[in-house]
């Protein structure tokens, strides 16, 4: 038994002026044998596809591993690129199955559904003899077509993704039974026609946490192998926005569409609360709230400013400092050039600089701030939080200022596979201090975060700051969506 391994990502922004060219694929690519020796071990759904292979003696022919981040439409030459390098890798592999590692939110200048294209691009070469599966982020936007291509895709059913290398093994385990000819795979796909900003698909609680409940009932029942359901990502105007529900039967067709169809409706009769059914906060409101709470926590109160994908917004900083916040920590604000002029000051000094709001959309613009610098250098380690345990973290150059109270970071790299947003408590924990130590914690985390703060925090408070991801989706013109999607062209 022979297994083609490949990954390709990127979760696309197509409000987002510009593109994302290769050089951002380029930066952390992994090709070969690297694929295999780099993920083994690792919450990624290629280390659960090495975990499999490794396990039951199959023989693996890695050829590329490449993920953008968040950020805008992507070039199409990174497509060319990444899918001929897998055609190439693949073709004349005496190959008995594909697993692919994907995101299931590209989209390219001349792609709207992309993964159906990646896949579409592989059987060119490799014929539609062997099963291709594919393992997707939960924040996919999935069109049917996907299923005319794949043998079948798989999604997390968790975010934060905590199961990631579990995703990854259930599609290696499903294709090593489609491979060795013990199952006949038979699948089906439902769109609800419901898209969910990311905030709201934290599946530790209701609505999103019924759905999934839902989804794993399901894959209890005798004959239906596998199901997810994959909550969208709302800020890419493309044609097959919305949820997608799939399912795997054993041979049964009819129980496969009875799976999709059921857990379509279920998602259809949530469709408000999965778009926040009145939880958000207004900026100024929840910073009052915040710093009220926090007088007489026990806990540090957790401010989320979801809709920041760069990791440079400045709503919320320039909010804290107006209502006069104190002891609240700021971590992980991207600003190279701020971080390289406090370093040069050194520990101790008092620099006056602009910090963050360099992106140049929707990012709040650069704030003025003067501070004592308290920590300056380089700030790498080795991950501990539950989605970086073990692997290498760099921050780049790091310095933290005491800002009139307000604990602020400022690091010049983006870290992490969310864009550089704080997970975990490494990026208090790892320079000297200790999360229990500030009444306030800003975090750009969408969902990641709650599997470390929500039992560490007394309260975690969602604003719905400007940004390039709101909650409110009617700041964006969308021209690709049919009629009929909860909440953009049926509200
Ligand atoms: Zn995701």
């Amino acid at each position: 038994m022979k297994l083609g391994i490949a990954g390709l990502g990127h979760e696309t922004i197509t409000f987002w002026p510009g593109t994302t060219g290769l050089e951002a694929f380029k930066r952390d690519e992994l090709r070969g044998r690297d694929v295999v020796e780099t993920r083994r071990g690792t919450n990624t759904p290629i280390g659960g596809f090495v975990d499999v292979c490794e396990s039951q003696g199959v023989e693996m022919l890695p050829v590329c591993a490449a993920f953008g981040g968040v950020t805008a439409t992507v070039a199409d030459e990174v497509f060319d690129y990444y899918v001929g390098e897998m055609k190439r890798g693949f073709a004349g592999g005496s190959l008995d199955g594909i697993l692919l590692e994907l995101h299931g939110a590209m989209v390219t200048e001349s792609l709207q559904d992309t993964e159906t294209h990646i896949v579409r691009g592989i059987r060119e070469a490799v014929g539609y003899d062997i099963p291709i599966m594919a393992a997707l982020d939960l924040h996919a936007n999935l069109s049917p077509a996907i299923l005319e291509e794949a043998t079948m895709v798989f999604g997390y059913h968790s975010s934060p993704h905590l199961d990631r290398a579990e995703t990854g093994r259930r599609a290696a385990r499903a294709m090593l039974a489609t491979a060795k000819g013990e199952i006949e795979p038979s699948t089906a796909i439902a769109k609800p026609g419901v898209v969910v900003p990311s905030v709201f698909s934290y599946t530790g609680a209701p609505p999103s946490s019924e759905i999934i409940g839902r989804v794993e009932e399901w894959m209890k029942r005798p004959g239906v192998l596998d199901a997810s359901m994959f909550f969208s990502f709302a800020w890419a105007d493309v044609h097959q926005l919305g949820m997608a529900a799939v399912a795997l039967t054993d041979g049964d067709p009819d129980l496969a569409r009875e799976v999709v169809d059921d857990l379509s409706g279920f998602a259809w009769e949530r469709r408000e609360a999965l778009n926040g059914g009145g939880s958000l906060h207004a900026l100024d409101e929840g910073v009052r709230r915040a710093i009220k709470r926090s007088r007489d926590a026990r806990k540090p109160v957790v401010i989320l400013d979801h809709a920041d994908r760069t990791n440079d917004t400045t709503y919320v900083l320039r909010e804290l400092m107006a209502q006069g916040a104190e002891n609240a920590a700021f971590p992980l604000l991207w600003d190279p050039e701020a971080a390289e002029a406090c370093a040069e000051a050194g520990v101790g000094a008092t620099v006056d600089v602009e910090v963050g709001g360099s992106t140049g959309w929707r990012d709040g613009a650069p704030v003025r701030v003067r501070g004592r610098v308290l920590w300056a250098g380089e700030g790498r380690y080795l991950g501990s939080g539950p989605m970086t345990k073990g692997l290498p973290v760099d921050q780049g150059t790091t310095a933290i200022l005491d800002v009139d109270g307000i604990w602020l970071q400022l690091v010049s790299r983006r870290i992490g596979i969310t864009g550089g947003a704080l997970l975990d408590e490494d990026p208090i924990t790892q320079f000297g201090y200790k999360t229990q130590d500030f009444d306030i914690i800003v975090t750009k985390s969408k969902t990641h975060f709650r599997a470390v703060y929500a039992p560490i925090s007394e309260e975690i408070i969602v604003v719905d700051a400007p940004g390039q991801c709101p909650a409110d989706l009617s700041a964006f013109e969308y021209r690709n969506v049919p009629p009929g999607v909860y909440p953009i062209t049926l509200t």
